[in-house]
C-alpha cells in the first residue's frame, strides 16, 4: 500500500494511453479493431483509449466464461481456493490503490482524496466475500414424509453478466465480483464507454493474482450495442445492473427473453431530513457529504433536503455559508473539495436541469453557474447549487439530476415530512437528523428505502445490504443475502426404505 504524501497526483506522461481488453486471460484488440476514445473531465482532452467491444466480442467473452463454468479448471476449485484467489485479488488492490484511483480520476473527475480512501477500502470486498466462499450450504430439510431425507444445497448460476456504471466503476464492480466469484460463478463485465480504464487496470490484478482464463472477462464498448449484446446473450444466467432506471427496464425486457436472472441497483431522490432538535452544524457536513461529494453523481445522493420550517432560515444559511467555502479544482489536488462533472453530456444535463428549477420559479440561492476562471474554465465543472422554495412536485425534486445540485424543502410535522419524502418513485436512501431516539426509529420504519441513515450519510459497507426500493432497484448488493443472490436452489431427495406399491400415488 502507498505511503505517499504527495499533494498533487499525476499519471506518467507517456501519452495517450492505449489499452486492450481482457477476455480469456488474454489481452485482445475489438474484433473491428475499432477504438474508442476517454475523455479527462478537467482538461476536456483525450487521455486514453479501448477497443469498441461489440456483439462478436461479447459473444466471445461468454463462451470463454462458459467454457470455464462447465469444464475449465474453474469448475474444479472448491470454496477454499475460490477465497485464496479472492484474498489475493485484494492484496492487490491494496498495493496498486494509487494507479487505481488516478485512473478513475482522469476518467470521471471524481476526487483523489475520496477515490484513495475508497481504493484502499477495496481489498475489504474481497476479503469478506473470501470469507463467505467456503460457508455456502443448503440445509436439511425435515419433509413430513416416513423414510425420507431432504437436503439442498446452493449452486453457482454459470456466467454472469455485470453493466457498470461511470460514477464509482471500481467500487461498483466489486459489489458484484466479491459474491458472484465467491458462489463459483464466471463473469463478463461491461464497463461505462466513459470510464473504461480503472476495470482495465483491475484486470491486470486478476490476471497477477492467478484466476483461471475465462473467469473474469472484461469486454469495453458501448451501451447500445456490447451492453444490449450482454443483455441479449442466451448463455447468461445472470444480469447484474447499475445504472439508470431507464436503461435498467431494457435490461429487465431482454433478460425475460431467456429468463436470466437480473439484479438492478437504479436511480435514487433520495430525502434527507433534517429536524428542529438535529445538531445542525453536524447535519450541515451530512447535507454537503450527502450531495457535493462525487459532484453530485452517485446515486445516492441526499438530493431532497427537507428542512423543519422553524429552522429552515437558520439552517439554510448555514448551508449557503459552508458551501460557498467548497474549494473547486483539480480533482487529483488532494486539497480539492470538489470535482467536475464526468463528462460533457451530463454537464450539459446538469446545467439544463439548473434552468428548468429557474423556470419552475426555485430559487438558486447558491452557484447555478458554470465556473469561468483560468483553473476551471476547461473542465466540466458546475457551482455547487443550492436551490431555495422547492416545491416537492417540481421537475428538479421528482428527477434525478446527477450532479451538484440540491433543493431545499420545507416541511411542518412529522408526517408532512414522511409524506412528502415518500412522494417519490425512487427508494433508494433516506437519512433523519434528530437527537430523538423514537422518532428517529419511527422516521427509520416508516421510510419507503433500502437504506436509511440515522444522523449520518452516505455509509457502506460490504457487509450490510445495499439496494433499492420502488424504481431504485431489484436485489441487494452485499453481506450473505448477496451471495445468495448468485446460486440456485437445488433440492435432493433420498428414500431410505420406502416400496413403492401404488405407482399412481405421490402422497
Ligand atoms: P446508464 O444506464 O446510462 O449506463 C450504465 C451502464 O449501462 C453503462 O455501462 C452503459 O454502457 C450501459 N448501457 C447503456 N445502455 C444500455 C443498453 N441499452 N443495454 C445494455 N447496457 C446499456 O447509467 P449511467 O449514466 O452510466 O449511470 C448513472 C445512473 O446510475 C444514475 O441513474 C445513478 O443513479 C445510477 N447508479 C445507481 C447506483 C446504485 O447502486 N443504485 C450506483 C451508481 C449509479
Amino acid at each position: 500500500m502507498s505511503t505517499s504524501t504527495k499533494t498533487i497526483y499525476e499519471l506518467p506522461n507517456t501519452g495517450v494511453k492505449q489499452y486492450k481488453m481482457f477476455i480469456n486471460n488474454e489481452w485482445i484488440e475489438s474484433a473491428s479493431g475499432k477504438m474508442f476514445d476517454s475523455v479527462n473531465p478537467f482538461t476536456g482532452e483525450v487521455w486514453a483509449q479501448a477497443p469498441m467491444g461489440e456483439a462478436e466480442d461479447i459473444d466471445r467473452a461468454v463462451k470463454a466464461a462458459k467454457a470455464a463454468f462447465e469444464t475449465g479448471e474453474w469448475s474444479r476449485i472448491n470454496g477454499a481456493g475460490r477465497a485464496a484467489l479472492l484474498r489475493k485479488l485484494g492484496d492487490l488492490i491494496g498495493e496498486n490503490a494509487e494507479i487505481l484511483a488516478i485512473s478513475e480520476v482522469v476518467d470521471n473527475g471524481k476526487l483523489i482524496r475520496e477515490m484513495l480512501g475508497q481504493t484502499k477500502s477495496l481489498p475489504g470486498w474481497c476479503y469478506y466475500f473470501a470469507g463467505l466462499a467456503d460457508k455456502i450450504h443448503g440445509e436439511s430439510i425435515p419433509v413430513d414424509i416416513p423414510n425420507m431425507i431432504n437436503y439442498t444445497v446452493r449452486e453457482p448460476l454459470g456466467v454472469v453478466g455485470a453493466i457498470i456504471p461511470w460514477n464509482s466503476p471500481l467500487l461498483l464492480t466489486l459489489f458484484k465480483l466479491g459474491p458472484a466469484i465467491a458462489a463459483g460463478n464466471t463473469m463478463v463485465i461491461k464497463p461505462s464507454e466513459v470510464t473504461p480504464a480503472s476495470l482495465l487496470e483491475l484486470a491486470k490484478l486478476v490476471e497477477e493474482a492467478g484466476f483461471p482464463p475465462g473467469v473474469i472477462n472484461i469486454v469495453t464498448g458501448y451501451g447500445n450495442t456490447a451492453g444490449d449484446a450482454l443483455t441479449r446473450h442466451p448463455d447468461v444466467r445472470k444480469l447484474a445492473f447499475t445504472g439508470s432506471s431507464a436503461t435498467g427496464k431494457l435490461i429487465v425486457k431482454n433478460s425475460a427473453e431467456h429468463f436470466a436472472r437480473v439484479s438492478l441497483e437504479l436511480g435514487g431522490k433520495s430525502p434527507n431530513i433534517i429536524f428542529d432538535d438535529a445538531d445542525l452544524s453536524n447535519a450541515v457536513n451530512g447535507v454537503l457529504a450527502g450531495i457535493f461529494a462525487a459532484s453530485g453523481q452517485t446515486c445516492m445522493a441526499g438530493s431532497r433536503v427537507l428542512v423543519h420550517e422553524s429552522i429552515y432560515d437558520e439552517f439554510t444559511e448555514k448551508l449557503v455559508e459552508r458551501t460557498s467555502q467548497i474549494r473547486l479544482g483539480n480533482p487529483l489536488d488532494m486539497e480539492t473539495e470538489m470535482g467536475t462533472v464526468a463528462f460533457e453530456g451530463q454537464h450539459n444535463k446538469v446545467l439544463s436541469y439548473i434552468e428548468i428549477g429557474e423556470s419552475e420559479g426555485a430559487k438558486v440561492l447558491h452557484g447555478g453557474k458554470r465556473p469561468t476562471t483560468d483553473e476551471l474554465k476547461n473542465g466540466f465543472f458546475v457551482e455547487p447549487t443550492i436551490f431555495g422554495d422547492v416545491q416537492n412536485d417540481m421537475r428538479i425534486a421528482q428527477e434525478e439530476i446527477f450532479g451538484p445540485v440540491v433543493c431545499l424543502i420545507r416541511f411542518k410535522d412529522e408526517e408532512d415530512a414522511l409524506r412528502i419524502a415518500n412522494d417519490t418513485e425512487f427508494g433508494l436512501a433516506a437519512a433523519v437528523w434528530t437527537k430523538d431516539v423514537q422518532r428517529a426509529h419511527r422516521m427509520a420504519g416508516k421510510l419507503n428505502a433500502g437504506t436509511v441513515w440515522i444522523n449520518n450519510y452516505r455509509k457502506v459497507s460490504y457487509a450490510s445490504p445495499f439496494g433499492g426500493y420502488k424504481a431504485s432497484g431489484i436485489g441487494r448488493e452485499n453481506g450473505m443475502q448477496a451471495v445468495h443472490e448468485y446460486t440456485q436452489v437445488k433440492s435432493i431427495w433420498v428414500d431410505t426404505g420406502n416400496i413403492i406399491t401404488d405407482p399412481f400415488k405421490i402422497l
